[in-house]
C-alpha cells in the first residue's frame, strides 16, 4: 500500500491511477490530517509527500513521521513544486529517502518508487539488532543467543523485534497490541502477557532481559544483568 499526500486533486488522482495501473495499491489523501488518520488504520510501504500543503507542510509532516516508532521506518519520497524552492538539505536530512520535482513524468515517479522500495527491502534484509548476546536478524526472521538459534513463532518474533527496536523503553500493552497485532485487532491486552510469557521461556537466559514493568508494560533491556 502506498499513500499519496497531495492537495491538488488532479495530480493526486493521476498518481494514484498510475500506481494502481502498475500493480501497486495506492490511496490518495489531501493533507497531513487525513494522512495521520489513515496511519492509525494501516501503515503503508511508502509515502509520497507533497511539500506545499494546506495545514502542516511536508517538512513538518516528515518530522512527525520520523519521530514516532510506528512510522519512522516508512520510506518517504518528497514531491516538490520547483527544484529552486525545495530545501534539499531539510528534506533529506529530515529522513526523506528521495524527492521528485514537479512536473515529473509518471513513469519516472514509478521508477523512483520502485527504487526506494528495493533499497529499503535490501536494508531490512541486512538489518540486525542486538541486545547483549541476543542477535535478531530482521530480514531472515532469525534469533540467536550467542551461537544458539532460538525458534520463535511469527508473533513472538514480531513482539521481540518491536521491543528490541525500542530497547530500554517501556512499551505499554496497548502499544504492543497495536503494533504487533494491528490497530484494528479486537483482542485483549492479556494476549500480550501470554505471548511475553512464552517468548521469555524460549529465550532462556536471554529472557531475563525482558522485564515486566508493573502497571505499565514491558521493556527489553539492552544488556544482560
Ligand atoms: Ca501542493
Amino acid at each position: 500500500m502506498i499513500y499519496c499526500v497531495e492537495d491538488e486533486k488532479n495530480i493526486r488522482e493521476l498518481i494514484v491511477y498510475t500506481l494502481e495501473a502498475t500493480g501497486f495499491s495506492a490511496v490518495g489523501m489531501e493533507d497531513g490530517k487525513a494522512l495521520f488518520k489513515s496511519l492509525k488504520k494501516e501503515l503503508p510501504e511508502l509515502i509520497l509527500l507533497d511539500i506545499m500543503l494546506p495545514g502542516e507542510n511536508g517538512y513538518e509532516i516528515l518530522k512527525k513521521l520520523k519521530s514516532e516508532p510506528e512510522t519512522k521506518n516508512i520510506p518517504v519520497i518528497l514531491v516538490t513544486a520547483r527544484e529552486a524552492e525545495f530545501d534539499k538539505v531539510r528534506g533529506l536530512d529530515g529522513g526523506a529517502d528521495d524527492y521528485v520535482t514537479k512536473p515529473f513524468g509518471m513513469m519516472e515517479l514509478v521508477a523512483r518508487v520502485k527504487a526506494v522500495l528495493r533499497r529499503c527491502a535490501r536494508q531490512t534484509e541486512q538489518r540486525e539488532l542486538t541486545c547483549g548476546k541476543l542477535r535478531i536478524s530482521v530480514g531472515r526472521h532469525e534469533v540467536f543467543y550467542g551461537e544458539e538459534k532460538i525458534e520463535l513463532t511469527r508473533k513472538e518474533f514480531e513482539l521481540l523485534l518491536y521491543l528490541a527496536e525500542n530497547k530500554g523503553m517501556v512499551m505499554s500493552r496497548n502499544q504492543i497490541l497495536g503494533h504487533v497485532w494491528g490497530y484494528d485487532f479486537d483482542g485483549e491486552t492479556r494476549t500480550v502477557d501470554v505471548h511475553v510469557r512464552s517468548l521469555r521461556q524460549k529465550l532462556g537466559k536471554a529472557g531475563e532481559m525482558l522485564e515486566t514493568v508493573r502497571g505499565v508494560g514491558y521493556r527489553l533491556r539492552g544488556q544482560e544483568a
